[in-house]
Order: C-alpha cells, then sequence, then structure tokens
C-alpha cells in the first residue's frame, strides 16, 4: 500500500510539473496486445516498449513452442522444455509492459476497449471481468480447432494444440498400454483398445504418428511385449494423399516410409461419428460407411476460428468468413488502430484490376493518354511492391521483363518503341490477379508478421513525417506511412517422420529426406528456442531419450 501511494504521489508530482512546463510530453500511446502465442510474442520482443505503454492479455502465462509439442505426446521432450514464461521475456522490456491473465471475450471498435474476463480469479465484482482501453490494439489470438461440426469429436477426440493436450494425450496412451495389459481381455478387445487413430494427415497428424510409432517400437514394445502384436496406428486422411501442403516428392517418402513401418494410411475416407468406442467413416468415391473400432483418437484436421473473433467480425461487417482479413499492412480495414497477425488473420491482397487506371493515370506523367516502355519502367518497383502478384505471374510464364508482360496485349510490337493506350494496359494484366497467394496459417508466417508490425510500431512517427511510398500509385491503404506492406519470406518446412528420418523443403525448390535432415531438423529445431533456458532443455530431453529412451510412466 504504502508503496502503491508513493508512486501516486510521484506521479502527481510530475504531471504538476509538466502542467508548468511550456510543451508537456505526449502522453505515451497504449498498445494492448491479446494472446502470446508465435504472433503475440514475436510483436512483443521486437516492439521497441520505451514508446508505448504495452498491456498483453493471455489466458496463458508462457510461450509454447508449438513445432515440439508433437514430440511432448510421447515423452520425447518434457513439456516444461517447450515453454517459456511471458513475465520472464518481458524482464529486459522494463516496467512499460504490463500482463494481465486474462481471457478477451469481447473487442470494442467503437469503445475502443476490451472486455476481459480474469483467468486466474475473481475480482471485487466477484466475476472477474475487466475493460481494459488501447490506442492500438494488436489481435494475435491463434485459431482453435475445427470439428466441422462432426459429432461425437468434441466428446471423444485428443486435440494436438495446447501443451494440456499434449500431456493428455502422454498419459492417454499409456493408459491404454495398462489397459490391455489387464488379465481376462479378449483378443479383440485388446486390438480395439490399442488402435491409435489419428484422424487428419496434415504436418502435425503425420508428425504425431512418427512420434507414436517410434515411441511403440523404441520403448513401448520392451515393456509390454505380450501386446506388441495387437497395437495398430491409423491415419484418416479425407484427401487423396498425405502431407499435401508439402512437394509431391515429400508425400510419396512420407507414404512409403509409413508402409515399411506398418502405419495404415485411410486416404479418401471422412469421418463422420465418433463413439466412445468407435469411429465412423465415409469412403467418399464408393459412399460406403465403416465402422472402426479404436482405444485413442487424435483429431488435427484443421483449424476453426475463435469465438471472439467471430464476433468480432461480424461487429466490422466482415460476415461469416474464417479468418480476420487485414489489409497488407496487417491492419484491420474497417476500424481504426487494429491490427491482427498470426492464424487469426488472413491477409487480403488488393487486386490489381481494381487500381488499373489509376496506376495508368500516375505512370502517364506527360497526360498523353498512352504510356511508354519508359513510363512504365518508372513504376514497376513501385507496382510490384504493391502487388506482388504482378512477379509471381512473370515468373510463372517464364517472363523475363514486364515488356514481355505488355507485348501480350499489344500483340507483336518492337519492345523499345512499343506504346500502350489503357485498354491494352488493362488486357495485358488481366491475369496478373489470379497469382494472389494466400499466406499458409504457420508459426513461421505469425513470427515474421509479429516482427513486421513491431518494425512498423518502432518506426511510426518517422513514416508520419515522410508519407511517401508506394502507395502513391493507388492514394488507398495506409496513407500516411511509407511501410513496405508485409511480404511473407518463406524458409522452408519440415515433417519429422519417426526413425531419425526427417523431409525438408527448403527455398530454391529443394527438397531433402532421411537422416541428414533429422539432424537439420535438429540443429534448426535447437537454434529456434526462445531462450537458452529452453534450448538447453529440449537439448538435454533429446541426449536423454538417446541415452535412456522416453519416460513411460503416466
Ligand atoms: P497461437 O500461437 O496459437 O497463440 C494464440 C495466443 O492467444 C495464445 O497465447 C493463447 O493463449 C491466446 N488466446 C487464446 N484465446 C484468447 C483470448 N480469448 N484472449 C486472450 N488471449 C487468448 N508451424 C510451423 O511453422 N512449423 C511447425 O513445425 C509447426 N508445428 C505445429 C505443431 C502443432 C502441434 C501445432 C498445434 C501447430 C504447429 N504449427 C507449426 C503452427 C503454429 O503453431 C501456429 O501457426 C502458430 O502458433 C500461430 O501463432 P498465433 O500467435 O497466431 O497463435
Ligand atoms: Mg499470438
Ligand atoms: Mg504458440
Ligand atoms: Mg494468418
Ligand atoms: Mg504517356
Amino acid at each position: 500500500l504504502t508503496a502503491a501511494s508513493g508512486g501516486g504521489i510521484v506521479a502527481y508530482a510530475d504531471s504538476a510539473r509538466a502542467e508548468e512546463a511550456p510543451e508537456p510530453p505526449p502522453r505515451k500511446k497504449k498498445v494492448v496486445v491479446l494472446g502470446t502465442g508465435w504472433a503475440g510474442t514475436s510483436f512483443l520482443k521486437n516492439l521497441d516498449s520505451s514508446r508505448y505503454e504495452v498491456k498483453v492479455i493471455s489466458p496463458r502465462n508462457y510461450f509454447a513452442f508449438t513445432p515440439l509439442l508433437p514430440s511432448v505426446t510421447c515423452g520425447t521432450v518434457e513439456a516444461r522444455s517447450v515453454v517459456e514464461p511471458i513475465r520472464r521475456m518481458f524482464e529486459k522490456k522494463g516496467k512499460d509492459v504490463a500482463y494481465y491473465e486474462a481471457e478477451c471475450f469481447k473487442i470494442d471498435p467503437t469503445k475502443k476497449a476490451v472486455h476481459c474476463r480474469s483467468a486466474v480469479g475473481t475480482n471485487l465484482d466477484g466475476n472477474g471481468d475487466f475493460m481494459v482501453d488501447y490506442d492500438y490494439l494488436v489481435v494475435a489470438l491463434g485459431a482453435t480447432v475445427n470439428t466441422f461440426n462432426t459429432p461425437g469429436v468434441m466428446e471423444h477426440c485428443h486435440f494436438l494444440k495446447e501443451v494440456e493436450d499434449a500431456q493428455k494425450i502422454r498419459k492417454s496412451v499409456i493408459d491404454c498400454f495398462e489397459r490391455a495389459s489387464i488379465p481376462n481381455i479378449s483378443e479383440e478387445e485388446k486390438r480395439k483398445i490399442l488402435h491409435f487413430v489419428i484422424i487428419g494427415g496434415g504436418p502435425t497428424g503425420v508428425e504425431f504418428a512418427a512420434e507414436l510409432h517410434d515411441f511403440l517400437v523404441e520403448d513401448l514394445v520392451k515393456l509390454y511385449p505380450a501386446i506388441e502384436q495387437f497395437v495398430k496406428i491409423t491415419i484418416i486422411q479425407s484427401g487423396e494423399h498425405i502431407l499435401n501442403t508439402f512437394d509431391q516428392r515429400i508425400a510419396v517418402f512420407a507414404e512409403s516410409k509409413f508402409q515399411r513401418d506398418g502405419i495404415e494410411l485411410s486416404t479418401g475416407f471422412r469421418v463422420i461419428k465418433v463413439s466412445d468406442d468407435s469411429i465412423t467413416v465415409k469412403c467418399k468415391s464408393s459412399g460406403v460407411e465403416t465402422l472402426v473400432p479404436y482405444g485413442m483418437a487424435v483429431w488435427s484436421a484443421g483449424i476453426g476460428t475463435r469465438p471472439v473473433i467471430t464476433d468480432f467480425m461480424s461487429q466490422v461487417g466482415q460476415g461469416k468468413r474464417r479468418a480476420l482479413a487485414t489489409n497488407e499492412w496487417l491492419r484491420v480495414p474497417e476500424c481504426d488502430s487494429v491490427y491482427a497477425i498470426g492464424d487469426c488473420s488472413s491477409i487480403s491482397q488488393r487486386k490489381i484490376m481494381e487500381d488499373i487506371s489509376t496506376i495508368f493515370k500516375v505512370a502517364d506523367k506527360d497526360n498523353s493518354g498512352t504510356l511508354t516502355l519508359k513510363e512504365i519502367n518508372d513504376v514497376l518497383e513501385d507496382i510490384c511492391i504493391r502487388y506482388p502478384q504482378v512477379e509471381l505471374y512473370m515468373k510463372s510464364m517464364h517472363m523475363v521483363d514486364i515488356a514481355d508482360l505488355i507485348k501480350g496485349g499489344v500483340g507483336d510490337s518492337n519492345k523499345e518503341s512499343m506504346v500502350v493506350n489503357i485498354e491494352e494496359f488493362k488486357k495485358a494484366l488481366s491475369h496478373v490477379d489470379s497469382q494472389v497467394k494466400t499466406v499458409p496459417a504457420t508459426a513461421q508466417v505469425a513470427a515474421q508478421q509479429g516482427y513486421y508490425l513491431a518494425d512498423c510500431f518502432n518506426k511510426k512517427d518517422h513514416c508520419v513525417e515522410h508519407p511517401e511510398g508506394p502507395l502513391r500509385l493507388t492514394g488507398s491503404g495506409e496513407g500516411h506511412h511509407n511501410f513496405r506492406p508485409f511480404r511473407y519470406k518463406h524458409l522452408g518446412q519440415f515433417a519429422p517422420l519417426g526413425g531419425e528420418q526427417a523431409a525438408a523443403e527448403l527455398p530454391g525448390d529443394w527438397v531433402s529426406m532421411g537422416h541428414s535432415t533429422q539432424w537439420l531438423w535438429y540443429s534448426i529445431y535447437a537454434s529456434k528456442q526462445v531462450s537458452w533456458r529452453t534450448r538447453v532443455l529440449v537439448v538435454s530431453d533429446w541426449t536423454r531419450r538417446f541415452i535412456f529412451g522416453r519416460d513411460s510412466s503416466r
């Protein structure tokens, strides 16, 4: 109490002094960050917090390194090793960062405030609700699981989204083995209990299947030799191939490795119902339904929208979208000062055809009604920054320069002397928008967006004073700053496949598979740890596993 009132007096004295001064320092703007996942923490780590008063709201007071969650499910890595306390991350940031362990349940963009509910206890009103106002809001709430309203999934399936989920899975796997070891259980019952089903053949489902398989063959079969023969792992995938966001070569490699390992792949099947001991699947081609008895099921078939995001989207008129739409600067265009990053958001890339007349006018400096190649080249860089699809289109059509693209519109004319009118210009660019790409819902994207947005916040003042930039082309968008729009840089992706093998897709169409790729995976994931503490923990977990195997106690 003394400390608090002391602070109050100091604050009062400060403000009194400020009134006498000719120009009081401007109040620091309040930045509220919702979520402490990949996007939120990347933003916070890179934000110059001396410029802002920062408040962070999240029901979990730690950051979770999600790529290692599948390893937690089988005890390859301990849960503690993949989390970093949020308050520890802010230690160095000083006192201008406050953290509240609470859940935001409503965003009110008209009052510029968020409504929150304490996750730890209640306040004096008894319900634990409170309101926090903001000047800038950064929404980084991530996504939730998506059951596609399949009956029984919520009640009977495990998910793999949070650290608690991974711990529950670990306990449940061991449970199944102990249950199947009880005497007087029929063979059929044993087979059922030891049937592990993974629904969804994306990277998470595949990696979990691989972990589970390693856990079984490296550790559990030694401990439960009597029931080894009854164990089965099945992946149910509605598409024709697993890992369909990866290069085809990787999907093929993974499928044949799983076949050798005895992991069953049921591709082309959709789960339509889950009960406590069986899963109903429907063959997509024949329409035939089958009952699959199981002991444990993990649902990893897609991500869904959090209710608070759905509510916010309907408030700002974004209707029934899956994710909150932002412009290329990651701002929610319908409201003032609200930004969204990571899995809860998606960028709407502006189409070039919507702005084509404006672009033509800006480029046509001499007002001749036609563009020369030089006039086009003068604005080309700005065009490519504002509309990355132009570059992607030219690349996909193997075009060397803009003249190739324009010539397609004006027919066979000499490059240097060609001139185009507005109709020809429109025609030449008419297919470009087909190359608009959406960024995937990954940690890589979330982290890059957080970093980019913090950079924008750090430079805001400077940019207000220097408003030139690629926006002069269209005059729309952010108006008064000169940031380049966010551009995702894909650094590749990994798929650990078990048995010390992994597959990787790296920039430049480079695919690598096998044991050496697993070592690359170890080193990259060790280096990506957020702190030396977690890095040491993770590496020592790996070492411990190599030497002693996994811990199979529940
Ligand atoms: P999250 O990281 O999910 O963070 C959301 C945050 O919001 C959390 O802190 C949460 O507690 C908080 N929150 C939730 N609700 C509220 C609320 N109402 N109020 C306040 N705060 C709230 N991506 C890769 O690139 N590579 C991989 O190898 C990879 N492996 C993965 C493995 C698994 C098992 C999973 C589940 C995901 C994996 N991903 C991977 C995807 C990656 O984790 C996500 O894309 C990433 O976490 C998205 O970051 P985010 O900040 O948007 O959301
Ligand atoms: Mg986040
Ligand atoms: Mg996270
Ligand atoms: Mg996103
Ligand atoms: Mg001209």
